[in-house]
C-alpha cells in the first residue's frame, strides 16, 4: 500500500524500488495515457496543477489547503500562502527549450496507524474519517519535472512540508 492520495490514484504510477507505506516516488499520466504536460504553480508553491499536452485535460495535482494532513485532517488552510494565480512551466529550467514536460511526484506519509491514532478518524471540522482516507493525510508533497529533450530533470519544482 502506497500513500497515494484519492484525487491522484488514476493518476500516478509508481517507478522505483524504494516505494513503502511511507514514501511514493511516481509519474503523472493523463487519463489518455499522454505522460506529457503543461505543469502550472502559483508562486508560493502551495498549488499544483497539469494540463496534457495530447487531450488538454486539467488535473489538480496539489492543493496545500485540501490536500495532505493540514489540508485534509487539521484543515489548516491558513497556515499556507494559497493566493497567487497558477503560471504555466512551458520551457525547461536546464534547456529553455518550449516543450511539454514529464511530471514525477514524491510523496511522503506517516502511514495509516499513525494517521489512525492521530486522527480519531474525525477532521478539525468534526465529519467522519475512514481509515482509507489515510492517503489523503500525507505529510510531504514534491513535484519534480523532466524534460523529453535535453533529458534534464529539475528538482522541488515545489516540496512541502503538509503535515
Ligand atoms: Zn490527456
Ligand atoms: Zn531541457
Amino acid at each position: 500500500m502506497y500513500p497515494i492520495p484519492d484525487h491522484l490514484k488514476p493518476y500516478l504510477t509508481p517507478v522505483g524500488e524504494e516505494n513503502s507505506e511511507l514514501y511514493v516516488h511516481g509519474a503523472v499520466h493523463c487519463s489518455c495515457g499522454c505522460t506529457l504536460f503543461t505543469p502550472y504553480v502559483n508562486d508560493a508553491g502551495t498549488i499544483a496543477a497539469a494540463k496534457c499536452h495530447q487531450c488538454g485535460e486539467k488535473l489538480l495535482l496539489f492543493h496545500a489547503g485540501r490536500h495532505g494532513w493540514d489540508g485534509f485532517v487539521a484543515k489548516a488552510d491558513y497556515l499556507y500562502d494559497l493566493s497567487g494565480k497558477l503560471k504555466p512551466i512551458s520551457a525547461c529550467p536546464h534547456c529553455y527549450a518550449v516543450t511539454p514536460l514529464v511530471i514525477m511526484l514524491t510523496i511522503a506519509s506517516l502511514g495509516r496507524e499513525d494517521f489512525i491514532q492521530g486522527s480519531e478518524l474525525t477532521d478539525e471540522h468534526g465529519r467522519k474519517l475512514r481509515e482509507e482516507d489515510w492517503v489523503n493525510a500525507f505529510s510531504s508533497f514534491r513535484m519534480d519535472i523532466a524534460c523529453p529533450q535535453c533529458g534534464q530533470t529539475s528538482e522541488s519544482i515545489i516540496d512541502i512540508e503538509t503535515a
